[in-house]
């Protein structure tokens, strides 16, 4: 049995300590999601997580009429895929997470507003996280638009699936251009090129994704306040990234590449163990 409990024992004198910094705040939630991922290694054997949760948190023993205060220590942009909860894949409880979710992860305006909202407002805030996911189904929709134009006409009248679709077509260019140049143009005609390109496509996503916050809120960000990126692979439930060509995923959330440093990292996507088993190749053959 697997058990994953949120905990208020009144007799306990627990305190919640929240992180002073964002690099408190990125080890806090790395080691939250490796004990996540963990769950799965013994299968079989029974194992019983406990999340340490305050009154407060739950909105219990205040004043009469009063509410608690919203204190989350980080934001995170995330896919509403129902797969990818964030709060129990960090393994975080009520009021630690400011979390927006939209299909594809993408950047719109009501997103950036929201965010806009927690820097300004949630004084307790010290991470800006982006969090894609592998096998993401509005990414996929989008390297199907982009493989196939015939699906993409089919949606020109769909303004509200455009809205997603569209959105994420730069990375999936992106990640194109990154596989064609690192394994040839012929890489195309593998099996597993559409999946590939998929998962190039969602690391890039999010990585565009936490540039972009940077960049329009780099006056707020600095010591008490920075962004981080990852994705969450579905399979080995690690929030990490495919760059290294010798082991599958690479965990921990990661600062986003900026201006010349894409072209170097999505290199590394493209040529990582993750993405060339996708296309049936040894990581070796790439150019
Ligand atoms: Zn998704």
């Amino acid at each position: 049995m697997i058990e994953i409990t949120w905990r208020y024992d009144a007799a306990s004198d627990y305190q919640e300590s929240e992180p002073a910094t964002p690099a408190e705040a990125v080890s806090l939630l790395d080691e939250g999601n490796s004990e996540f991922a963990s769950l799965g290694s013994a299968s079989g054997a029974d194992r019983h997580l406990v999340i340490p949760v305050t009154a407060a948190d739950l909105g219990i023993g205040g004043a009469e009429g009063e509410a608690p205060s919203q204190e989350p220590f980080v934001a995170l942009l995330g896919c509403a895929d129902a797969r990818v909860p964030p709060e129990l894949l960090f393994m975080q409880s009520a009021n630690d997470a400011f979390v927006v979710r939209v299909a594809g992860n993408v950047l719109g305006a009501e997103c950036v507003g929201s965010l806009d909202y927690a820097i300004t407002h949630l004084r307790s805030l010290r991470l800006l996280t982006v969090m894609g996911h592998t096998g993401c189904g509005a990414v996929a929709a989008a390297v199907d638009s982009y493989l196939r134009p015939i699906v993409y006409l089919g949606l020109s009248s769909e303004l509200p699936l455009r809205a997603v679709v569209d959105a994420i077509m730069a990375a999936v260019r992106g990640a194109d251009v990154a596989l064609r140049r690192s394994h040839g143009d012929e890489v195309v005609a593998r099996a597993g090129y559409r999946l590939a390109l998929i998962d190039t496509a969602v690391v890039l996503n999010a990585a565009v994704a936490a540039d972009a916050i940077r960049t329009m809120f780099d006056t707020r960000l600095g010591a008490d306040l920075d962004i981080v990126f990852g994705v969450y692979d579905l399979v080995s439930r690690r929030v990490g990234l495919p760059i290294d060509s010798e082991s599958r995923w690479t965990p921990g959330l990661a600062r986003a590449p900026h201006g010349d440093e894409f072209l170097e990292f999505v290199r590394d996507v493209a040529t990582s163990a993750h993405v060339t088993r996708l296309l049936d190749l040894e990581p070796s053959d790439a150019h």
